[in-house]
């Protein structure tokens, strides 16, 4: 990571006002998203926003012939073109034909694509922005930090004095002052100017109609007043029928900004009279720019089914922390980090690519049921294909990929560490090491690793068996969690099987774009855990138990190994989180925990991976409730806890804040312990509290089970 890049993360992370306006922005779009949904069924709606954007996507020639066709027939001049410079052409050419001095823009992305404004200015057209946002930024002279709120990151103050130096007189922060002002200024421009320019937020091939909606009723007055309105509109923007414009209406304000309805929607179809009575000149230019080539893309097609509502920045956890201006100068969060490697070039994306934590939290709430996680991961493999792994990378990877000499490293790094471990911690690391201990401990390398363990571990004999994988972290770090979910399932009537030839997951190698190295760590697993007579494959780690159930197969597919993806099929059904099938064992009456309220006050965090992907949340607070756990939720108890794998260790200094945020909310609910389900998470958690001196004690779901055996 350029180092230039690591600087803007922490010139953000360090500016209060943007982490303090975010962060409470953040918190209240949830609350307020939640109760905008109610009595809606958002599942099925944003099917149907994915089925009908899809199909556009999938027809994108044959709907903008359509819409061309419709809206000539209604008096507009429609301009189709891939190229951003002509797109520029065009409009100053329609500037410079019509003697055209002032424009004035509502909001739209598209001309920031294209950096229009300042393409015009160059000409000599003075152009003015009207959203109250855009108009903040436009006189701040910075560019937009979030797509439907752009100048969300500066405060009330700072907008204050951007105003009192542009009408010459000291404002207050007032704002209903402060829109009072604006649009003082704002209207008569209106009136004076010789063009106006929007975008669209839909467009509709049946009808060649443009839907336009603000908040402000700016688009209406920059599409009426001038005497030529020039509409500029991705063409991912197209649908095929009028009357789905109702259901994009149903979710657009929702997600965008929790409204049940935007103020303002108009729909322009064709020319309509000036005051004079002479018609509107009126020009919509479809602009591709790289859309019909995504289109083709059987991955990144989806990204196509965008609506540009920004709810996905309005969840990321990274997003409410370093803001938009980190990504660059256009789209920002993990949609922006997709559409700028296609809109500009890969090579862009190669910084903020990194920012992505994989929590999964935008793909929860997308409207438009986009993967974004997942096409960002895309992006790593493709940069790796690109341009290769670093070479300190490759050796990483070179051990991981030879099972006994990964395994032997880290028995010696047992050792090596022992200097440093002051009881199960490491508090402190020598040198370059050092930042890594930097807020948070790190675990000690167990000196007896569970596989050596279960040699040793006696244990009922059982016709019905489970393979238990153990990933890194139990096997090395925490074996006492093997320990104690072998004797959970032993309670159950299972008997459990350790298939020693099972490896890392290759998490680490495919959440950092290095498919080829996931793949190789799945077959050695696949082949470990297969040759065993089970029942079951079981995981108490929810990264390791997604690996297994579902990215081996991906993996295979990504890299053409399609001989391996039966196996990794048969593999996947076989396997379960922990939680689940607990839960199965008691729900069956095959396994008792011990009733009553006496074992206190808990609380739990729930894990990315488990929640989000498993879809695994009620299962463990179920499961603690009934072994006698008083469950008190914690605020945010589904937000990342910020260690994302190796994530935390190439971006501390975004980690580190996340994981206060979670540390704060766990303290905060006064319970003495916390439980979750992933060994990640206590790695982090535990780490946090021991490095900020808390009592509170941090437990996996499968020790405090088996307490309560
Ligand atoms: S997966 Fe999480 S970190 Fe990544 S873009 Fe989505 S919300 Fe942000
Ligand atoms: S990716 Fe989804 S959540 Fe993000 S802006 Fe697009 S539709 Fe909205």
């Amino acid at each position: 990571m350029d180092n230039t890049f690591k600087e803007s993360i922490q010139k953000a992370i360090n500016n209060s006002n943007l982490t303090g306006a975010l962060g409470k922005f953040s918190e209240a779009y949830k609350v307020n998203r939640e109760k905008a949904y109610q009595g809606i069924d958002f599942e099925e709606l944003r099917g149907r926003i994915a089925e009908l954007k899809s199909f556009a996507a999938a027809n994108l020639e044959e709907l903008s012939e359509r819409f061309t066709q419709k809206a000539e027939a209604c008096g507009a001049k429609v301009f189709r073109t891939n190229d951003p410079a002509k797109v520029r052409e065009y409009i100053l050419k329609v500037a410079q034909d019509n003697g055209v001095k002032t424009v004035v823009k509502s909001k739209s992305m598209a001309t920031e694509e294209i950096h229009l404004n300042p393409y015009l200015e160059k000409a000599g057209i003075s152009v003015g922005e009207t959203d109250l946002g855009e108009w903040i930024i436009q006189l701040a002279g910075q560019t937009p930090s979030h797509m439907v709120m752009p100048a969300i990151h500066m405060t009330k103050e700072e907008v204050s004095d951007l105003f009192s130096k542009e009408v010459n007189e000291r404002l207050s922060s007032d704002i209903p002052r402060l829109v009072k002002v604006a649009r003082d200024e704002l209207r008569p421009r209106f009136l004076e100017a010789d063009m106006g320019i929007s975008g669209g937020n839909i467009a509709v091939a049946e009808t060649g109609s443009i839907v336009l909606m603000t908040n402000e009723g700016n688009a209406r007055l920059v599409t009426s007043l001038p005497k030529i309105h020039i509409a500029l509109v991705g063409i991912e923007k197209l649908i095929a029928n009028y009357a789905d414009v109702a259901t994009i209406l149903k979710a657009l304000p929702r997600s965008a900004t929790a409204q049940l309805l935007t103020s303002y929607v108009s729909i322009i179809t064709g020319q309509t009279p000036n005051t004079d009575g002479s018609m509107k000149d009126l020009h919509i230019i479809l602009m591709d720019n790289r859309r019909s080539e995504m289109a083709a893309d059987p991955k990144f097609k989806q990204a196509l089914q965008c609506i540009r509502c920004a709810s996905c920045l309005n969840v990321c956890p990274i997003f409410r922390l370093v803001g938009g201006h980190v990504f660059g100068k256009v789209y920002t969060g993990g949609i922006g980090t997709i559409l700028t490697a296609w809109f500009d070039e890969l090579k862009k994306s190669e910084d903020i690519q990194g920012l992505c934590i994989q929590c999964g939290a935008c793909r929860d709430v997308c409207p438009g049921k986009i993967d974004i996680p997942e096409l960002i991961m895309e992006i790593r493999r493709r940069l790796v294909q690109e341009k290769g792994l670093p070479l300190i990378q490759k050796a990483i990877y070179a051990v991981v990929n030879n099972r006994k000499l990964f395994h032997g490293m880290l028995r010696a790094a047992s050792i090596a560490g022992k200097p440093f471990a002051t009881g199960k911690f490491l508090r402190h690391l020598p040198l370059f090491l050092a930042d890594l201990t930097d807020g948070r401990s790190l675990p000690a390398i167990a000196s007896e690793p569970f596989r050596d363990r279960f040699r040793n571990i006696r244990q009922p004999k059982s016709q019905e068996k489970a393979a238990f994988y153990a990933g890194c972290l139990i096997d090395f770090a925490y074996p006492e969690m093997g320990e104690a979910l072998i004797k959970i399932l032993n309670s159950g009537g299972i008997e459990v099987i350790f298939p020693e030839g099972q490896t890392c997951c290759g998490a680490p190698a495919r959440y950092n774009g290095a498919y080829e190295v996931a793949a190789d760590n799945a077959v050695d697993n696949i082949q470990a855990l297969l040759n065993e007579d089970v029942k079951y494959v079981i995981s108490a780690c929810p990264t390791c138990t997604v690996a297994l159930k579902h990215e081996f197969i991906s993996t295979f597919e990504s890299v053409g190994l399609s001989g391996w993806i039966p196996k990794a099929k048969a593999l996947s059904a076989k396997t379960v989180d922990f939680s689940t099938l607990i839960k199965k064992l008691v729900d069956e009456g095959r396994l008792s925990l011990k009733e009553g309220d006496e074992a206190g006050k808990i609380t739990y965090h729930d894990s990315c991976h488990l929640k989000r992907t498993l879809k695994v949340s009620a299962e463990p607070r179920e499961l603690l409730q009934k072994a006698g756990y008083q469950v008190t939720e914690m605020f945010e108890c589904d937000t990342c806890c910020g260690m994302g794998g190796s994530y935390s260790m190439k971006l501390p200094e975004i980690s580190a804040p996340i994981l206060q945020r979670k540390l704060k909310n766990i303290k905060e609910t006064g319970a003495p312990v916390v439980a979750m389900d992933c060994p990640g998470c206590v790695m982090q958690i535990r780490g946090g509290m021991d490095q900020d001196g808390a009592v509170v004690k941090v437990l996996h779901t499968v020790e405090l089970l088996a307490e309560r055996l």
